[in-house]
């Protein structure tokens, strides 16, 4: 996606544009899943004036505006992507944190109905796999610990 189209989304937003926010969303479509801080200090190397904090307000800015999506795998460290609208989920890898896309399981919103629905009103349902990724199935299966037909799929 190149920079031009990045201020049309912007604009389409309703948002300013400008360079932060614009370094921001080409260094989120690079390197996907990435971590504030990363971003941040990504950022700053680009721009050198902008300030951590600024970062920081622009990456909330753009997830508010629906233009970037928070992952928080486990909980504690949020990992940026841009959004898609593609309902994918993901599996982190358990060995080596990696955190992989995973196209969603029935291609639309919620893929995850409860039994029992009565009286609520769902949206989406978030769904992390937990497992390995192909570089650590691969070198799990060189050492012999899982077998070809073994599935480490999990839903929480
Ligand atoms: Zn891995
Ligand atoms: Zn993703």
């Amino acid at each position: 996606m190149t920079s031009v189209q990045f201020d049309e989304r912007l604009r389409a937003a309703g948002l300013r544009v400008t360079a932060p926010r614009l370094t921001a969303l080409a260094v989120i479509g690079e390197q996907q899943h990435i971590d504030v801080e990363t971003l941040a200090s990504a950022v700053r190397e680009r721009l050198g004036t902008v300030s951590k904090q600024a970062v920081y307000d622009v990456v909330h800015v753009l997830t508010d505006a629906g233009l970037v999506r928070r992952v928080s795998p486990d909980g504690r460290g949020a990992r940026y992507e841009l959004e898609r609208w593609d309902n994918h989920h993901h599996l982190l890898c358990s060995q080596c944190g990696e955190l992989i896309d995973v196209p969603c399981a029935v291609d639309h919103v919620p893929c995850l109905m409860p039994p029992d629905s009565t009286g609520l009103t769902i949206d989406t349902a978030e769904v992390i796999y937990h497992g390995l990724c192909p570089d650590c199935t691969l070198a799990a299966r060189d050492r012999n610990e899982i077998s070809d037909s073994e599935s480490t799929k999990e839903l929480r």
